[in-house]
């Protein structure tokens, strides 16, 4: 599953950090960071609605993301109405409410397909090839890893950096969604002045 990878606490909205170390807590087998101790308490009160809500802003969060617009289990069309449902902080559609029963019966099996399908889909407009958000410069020698973290690629120069990232996700999230950017501006301008 993935670590909680939002920068901002799962109760209020405000900024991780700005209240000291954010605490953090596994519910329902998911990772959940919180700006301060009132808000985990908080959160608690009611789980059914506070896991509805931050379902919600991550579903919403890692939609543009989604890397295909087909069933994970069949490779057919997702319908008029696919079920948007978050599983260990990630985003998944189903087709049905069968699908989705059976994603959640083997959620390890289904992210391993989603990240292959994240890494297939983001490799070509990637804005850093050459370097890993943790280390700087990507060697000719480094083992290259593309690991995935909320439905967005991120590649490092070793296994090292995984753990880094996995630590950290919002930080470098952060910086690989920048060159993102900057990569897809550099392509329009290309486009437009050949
Ligand atoms: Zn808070
Ligand atoms: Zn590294």
């Amino acid at each position: 599953m993935d670590r909680y990878y939002l920068g901002v606490c799962a109760w209020c909205g405000g900024r991780l950090g700005i209240w000291g170390e954010a605490p953090e807590q596994i519910i329902q087998g998911r990772q959940l960071r919180y700006c301060r101790e009132e808000c985990q308490r908080d959160f608690g009160r009611d789980i059914v609605e506070s896991t509805r809500r931050i379902d919600a802003i991550m579903i919403a969060d890692q939609a543009p993301y989604y890397p295909v617009e087909v069933s994970l289990l069949t490779g057919r069309s997702l319908g008029s109405q696919p079920i948007d449902f978050v599983w260990g902080n990630r985003l998944f559609r189903a087709a049905s409410t069968e699908e989705q029963s059976e994603i959640l019966a083997d959620p390890a099996r289904f992210i391993r397909i989603l990240d292959r399908h994240v890494v297939a889909a983001q490799t070509p407009t990637y804005g850093m090839p050459r370097k890993c958000p943790v280390q700087g410069d990507i060697l000719p020698s480094d083992a290259v890893i593309d690991i995935v973290v909320a439905n967005r690629m991120i590649r490092v120069c070793c296994g090292r950096c995984v753990l880094a990232v996995k630590a950290r996700p919002y930080q470098y999230l952060g910086m690989v969604e920048y060159a993102n950017r900057q990569a897809g501006q550099q392509h329009q301008s290309d486009i437009r002045s050949p």
